[in-house]
């Protein structure tokens, strides 16, 4: 598996080098651990180009758009740029493509269901320096988070409800995403992308064949 500037380079103007990186890395790491720990089929590797090719492409594309941008050297070509720019402006559109990655997809998401591919939201709660992002409540593992309690347990996937305490501060945005999605229920991956939203246990077990693609679906 290659990842960083090993797989891709983009011109610097989008700032988006590292970060591509950063996501190739959060995308590869949960997967490589969930294997190398026997809970996953190296299949699951396979979701890893498909999922992220197509988000550095328009990254990539983005840092493009912009060099042309800032890279106009010809006068006459910066007026007519400029002109453009503001007229868009004024008109309310954007004055730059907007950075628009596709929802994944690949045989790590559960296709169709409401929000499926999309990032998770990272809310915040509280001022810096003690400002808290729900990832530090999150942990690593995925997580099933729910309307009402979900009983029992999951190995690896963590059971949390909206009115969780330690999910308190995070719950306006929950309800928000749910409302949103019309879902009772979502099941976020540990590197906090959507796996799929729906009834909870067609979740766990949807996500357990993904893990093991080979293994027939339970009940
Ligand atoms: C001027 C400039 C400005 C930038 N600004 C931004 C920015 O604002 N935002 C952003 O997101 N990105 C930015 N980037 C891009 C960012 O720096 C790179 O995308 C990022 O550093 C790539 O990280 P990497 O770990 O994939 O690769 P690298 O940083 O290249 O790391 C690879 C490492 O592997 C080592 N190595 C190579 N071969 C071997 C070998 N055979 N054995 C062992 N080790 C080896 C190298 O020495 C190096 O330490 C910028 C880059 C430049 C040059």
């Amino acid at each position: 598996m290659i990842a960083g500037d090993a797989a891709h380079q983009t011109p610097p103007f989008a700032g988006q080098g590292m970060c591509s990186g950063i996501r190739d890395a959060a995308n590869l790491a949960w997967k490589l651990d969930a294997v190398l720990r026997g809970a996953a089929s190296a299949a699951l590797l396979d979701s890893y180009q498909a999922e992220r090719e197509p988000h550095v492409r328009a990254a990539i594309e983005l840092a493009i758009g912009m060099g042309r941008v800032v890279c106009t050297l010809d006068p006459n070509a910066a007026a007519q740029r400029d002109a453009g720019m503001l007229a868009a402006q004024a008109g309310g559109a954007p004055t730059l493509p907007p950075m628009r990655p596709t929802a994944f997809a690949s045989d790590c998401v559960l296709a169709g269901s409401p929000g499926a591919g999309e990032l998770f939201p990272q809310p915040t709660a509280g001022e810096a320096p003690a400002r808290l992002r729900m990832d530090d409540r999150l942990g690593d593992s995925a997580c099933l988070i729910a309307r009402t309690p979900v009983g029992g347990t999951v190995a690896g996937v963590r059971l949390l409800d909206v009115d969780a305490d330690e999910l308190a501060p995070f719950r306006p945005a929950l309800l928000a995403w749910l409302d949103r999605h019309a879902a009772d229920c979502v099941l976020v991956r540990p590197d906090r992308y959507v796996f799929g939203s729906g009834a909870p246990r067609v979740l766990l077990d949807a996500w357990a064949q993904s893990l093991n693609p080979a293994t027939p679906a339970q009940g």
